[in-house]
């Protein structure tokens, strides 16, 4: 099994959704950690370097948002899937811009987070047509190092802007649609309304792009999704 070995964090306080989670995770062959609060799975963090962490972000102890940022500081690759209870869209937002990669609104199918690590996992461990360095624009991306160089700029990229990149890389110059890449990175259905996606084209954006909103490497494909300029690309 893939993810044998794989190790998952846990940080929430409510023992049910611990308990929950920990069976369906460690039946799929994960090892499970568990922090009931934030100190603690900071320190877990820190210590056990888990392989993807899920958190809460309704901590008794400290802000879900403040966690979430000393664990990117962590480390800035690790995906982190926040557990929200609200639906306003301004707290994934705010949750997102904190470093998480995802979201997953309470009360949440226990089989949908299953499905996102195991994403992430697949994404992980297959064999890639992309190449180790790529270059966009000014940009030096390299896959092994999760880095992108600007210049003498060095972003540190997370999972998931490493994996979407990498997709749109292998795909170089052809259109891949929204939801093959909601459903091959984030493991989502395609009836998902999940923004995130979007979210990480911004970020990408942001990086690469001398004029982020006057994008010319990573062009949005209106009513389809995106495509990352091919060398015979006009814009
Ligand atoms: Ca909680």
């Amino acid at each position: 099994m893939a993810s044998v070995n794989k190790s998952i964090l846990i940080i929430e306080d409510e023992p049910h959704i611990v308990m929950g989670l920990r069976d369906s995770l460690e039946f799929e062959g994960f090892k499970v950690l568990a922090g009931a609060n934030g100190k603690e799975g900071i320190q877990l963090a820190r210590t056990e370097t888990p392989d993807a962490v899920i958190l809460d972000l309704m901590l008794p102890d400290m802000n879900g948002y403040a966690v979430c940022e000393e664990l990117r500081r962590l480390s800035p690759f690790v995906p982190i899937i926040m557990l929200t209870a609200r639906s306003q869209e301004t707290d994934k937002i705010r949750g997102l811009d904190a470093g998480a990669d995802d979201y997953v609104t309470k009360p949440f199918s226990v089989n949908e987070l299953i499905a996102r690590m195991r994403a992430i996992f697949r994404r992980a461990s297959r064999p890639s047509a992309a190449p180790e360095f790529v270059d966009i624009g000014n940009a030096k991306v390299s896959f092994s190092a999760h880095t992108l160089k600007v210049g003498r700029v060095e972003h540190a990229l997370s999972f998931y802007e490493v994996e979407l990149l990498r997709l749109l890389v292998e795909r170089s110059g052809q259109p891949v649609s929204r939801d093959e890449i909601l459903q091959k990175i984030w493991g989502l259905d395609a009836t998902s309304t999940n923004r995130t996606v979007d979210n990480f084209i911004v970020k990408l954006r942001k990086k690469i792009e001398v004029q982020p909103d006057k994008p010319v490497h990573i062009l949005t494909v209106y009513g389809f999704g995106y495509k990352l300029a091919g060398p015979d690309t006009e814009v």
